[in-house]
């Protein structure tokens, strides 16, 4: 017997591209770091990154991709329903799920075949099933979840203390206990952790695997929101790796630009219309990789922008919606804001358009990802939660960190919503929004430079602060633990 040369470690996203996109950086950042990394995926995901891994193939960097053939069938689902966003239906989304927990025996022959032994799975909350793998191979499994530590806190509290059990109306505020401060939540602004109908026993995989975890890994830094991290990783008792922002440890903009997927606009094109206007005075709007937004709000955007006369840069998905955009907008719209204004139609280089100096201000949806991208890019933010736990992320980002700037969403509006359902942001309200974030009150220039302290912070983090040092840390005590290999 002799003890592996490097760590190797099995990362296992949930395929939804707010849940991919961080393990990406996650492995570039162990990798970074010495370790070797197998990045567990499928055909149809890794054709959206494979720019992703030919550059990593390219440079050698030691992260292979394995692509595993998800049995749709087996479960009844289409063909290629591979990532949450193929999949509209709840019921498609669980089979999604059974599908998932199927590549336990698959993926337990494969790691036992490596030359060099898996030593930990770090895998993301919605893949409880590899718990059962890890422990069969009598690894680690640390769980991966994409929150911000105040919302992991707020999440967890909600679901011990059955916060909600009796309070009827979803949109009813009750004070949350233990939380270290005054905060009220409400059922409906909260993450539902799969709790609908169909759901039950998955939500328990979820929650007992939770509890079975050997520490939880997690995309923010100490310096950000000690408070809520040192008090959930008190109330959980485990170990919480804050290792973020991850993907600040990409220099390679080829890697961080197609790390979701392949950008819908030529990005050399991108990056100079961006040249082309002042530092600090675009506006850059995005609602994440699911969100889609309904014609009667695009409508209110497109005027509010109108009417704000700043420069902006608007990012519509539209993959479920072959129209050309510009139909959907009132109509002009285009021609009298040309010289101020670049609508991207589908996916954009995100990260690569935060960080770029003309971009002075941040209209987001409050997905995590979003937000610690964009407070790296030292960006002050209109926040507009749609769901899940984004209306937490903005409690903490406009009342502790003080960086942000609500539109005034009052209800979810979610995709699967139906329309008549969703309540829409009336152009005068985001017109407020954006000349209040992008103007010279005293109040936009303080958010302004508190967002810009945030942005000094992350870097430290990252190159040699708590991230930098618990990223070091993590892999020691994996290493220490000594994964054991056959000599042949
Ligand atoms: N993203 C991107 N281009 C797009 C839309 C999204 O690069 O057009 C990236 C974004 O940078 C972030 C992730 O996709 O890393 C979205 O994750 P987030 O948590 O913000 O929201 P979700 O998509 O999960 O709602």
């Amino acid at each position: 017997l002799q003890y592996a040369p490097k760590p190797h470690f099995v990362l296992v996203p949930f395929m939804a591209q707010g849940h991919t996109i961080p393990m990406i950086d996650m492995a570039h950042l162990l990798a970074k770091h010495g370790a070797m990394v197998s990045f567990i995926t499928t055909p149809v995901n890794a054709s959206r990154i494979q720019s992703t891994i030919d550059r990593a193939r390219e440079l050698s960097i030691p992260i292979q991709f394995v692509p595993f053939q998800l049995p749709c069938a087996e479960v009844g689902l289409p063909d290629g329903c591979e990532n949450v966003d193929k999949v509209l239906e709840k019921d498609q989304v669980k089979k999604m799920t059974d599908a998932y927990s199927m590549l336990h025996k698959p993926l337990v022959l494969y790691l036992r075949e490596q030359s060099i032994p898996p030593s930990c799975i770090i895998s993301d909350l919605c893949q409880p099933w590899t718990g059962d793998v890890a422990r069969e191979l009598g690894i680690p499994r640390l769980m991966f979840n994409g929150f911000c530590a105040f919302s992991l806190l707020c999440r967890y509290l909600i679901h011990q203390d059955k916060v909600f059990e009796d309070v009827a109306d979803g949109n009813e505020f009750v004070v949350l206990p233990g939380f270290p401060h005054h905060l009220e939540v409400s059922k409906a602004r909260s993450p539902g952790n799969f709790n609908s109908p169909g759901f039950e026993k998955f939500s328990k995989k979820i929650l007992d695997e939770e509890r079975r975890a050997d520490g939880v890994v997690t995309n923010t830094f100490h310096e950000l929101e000690p408070l809520y991290v040192d008090a959930y990783q008190r109330r959980i008792g485990k170990r919480v790796w804050t290792i973020g922002p991850m993907f600040l440890c990409n220099t390679d903009t080829s890697i961080i630009a197609d790390r979701g997927a392949k950008a819908s606009v030529n990005e050399k094109h991108c990056m100079e219309w961006l040249d082309s206007m002042q530092d600090g005075l675009v506006l850059y709007i995005s609602f994440g990789s699911m969100a889609r937004t309904v014609v009667s709000q695009l409508e209110e955007i497109a005027l509010g922008l109108e009417a704000s006369k700043r420069p902006f840069l608007w990012v519509i998905k539209s993959d479920d919606r072959p129209t050309e955009i510009n139909n959907l907008l009132p109509e002009g719209f285009e021609e009298r804001t040309r010289s101020r204004g670049l609508v991207i139609q589908g996916w954009a280089p995100q990260a690569m358009i935060l960080s770029h100096p003309s971009v002075g201000g941040f209209l987001t949806h409050c997905g995590w990802n979003s937000m610690i991208e964009g407070i790296s890019a030292g960006l002050p933010m209109i926040t507009w939660p749609h769901c899940a736990e984004q209306f937490l992320n903005e409690k903490l980002i406009v009342n502790v960190l003080k960086v942000g700037l609500a539109v005034g969403v009052q209800n979810i509006t979610h995709r699967t919503m139906k329309p008549h359902e969703i309540h829409v942001v009336k152009r005068d309200q985001i017109e407020r929004a954006v000349v209040e974030l992008m103007g010279e009150e005293t109040g936009a220039k303080e958010r302004r430079m508190r967002a810009k302290e945030l942005k000094e912070k992350a870097r430290k983090a990252i190159d040699e602060g708590s991230s930098y040092s618990n990223i070091r840390q993590l892999i020691e005590y994996i290493s220490s633990r000594g994964t054991q290999t056959d000599v042949q």
